[in-house]
């Protein structure tokens, strides 16, 4: 299946944002075993309340919007609808930051990953960097 065919729809539900234990850099977002991607460091991160929550989440079917139960306790997972029979994933959701430019204090949303990056203002076009 090529990408732009499969279905899929995104969870509502992110994990709580954890620092590395060894270096107190933001932690990838997930649950289990992460690499810390500032120190290498592999971390165990169980949270019983997120996992429930997964299991428990409310899902629109992509194809029926038919609403299912998840019932997996992981993020990315693979449903089939009872209804419509179509299988589609579940994608975790990518947690998000709001950040001020630091030049003209336009609120700007960005994907809240660890390490450092380059960002260009949208409105004021300044070049600035950010780390998590
Ligand atoms: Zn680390
Ligand atoms: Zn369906
Ligand atoms: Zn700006």
């Amino acid at each position: 299946m090529s990408e732009e065919e499969s279905l899929f729809t995104q969870s509502r539900i992110s994990p709580p944002d954890l620092t590395c234990p060894r270096c107190d850099n933001l932690l990838p977002s997930g649950l289990g075993e992460l690499i810390c991607i500032m120190c290498n460091a592999e971390v165990k991160i169980e949270h019983e309340v997120t996992r429930r929550k997964w299991r428990e989440e409310r899902i629109g079917c992509p194809e029926c919007s038919k609403v299912l139960i998840c019932g997996v306790d992981k993020r990315p997972a693979n449903l089939k609808c009872s209804s419509c029979e179509t299988s589609f994933e579940v994608k975790a959701l990518k947690p998000k930051a709001e950040i001020d430019c630091p030049s003209c204090n336009r609120q700007l949303r960005l994907n809240k990953a660890p390490g450092t990056r380059e960002i260009t203002c949208p409105a004021c076009e300044i070049e600035f960097k950010i780390s998590f």
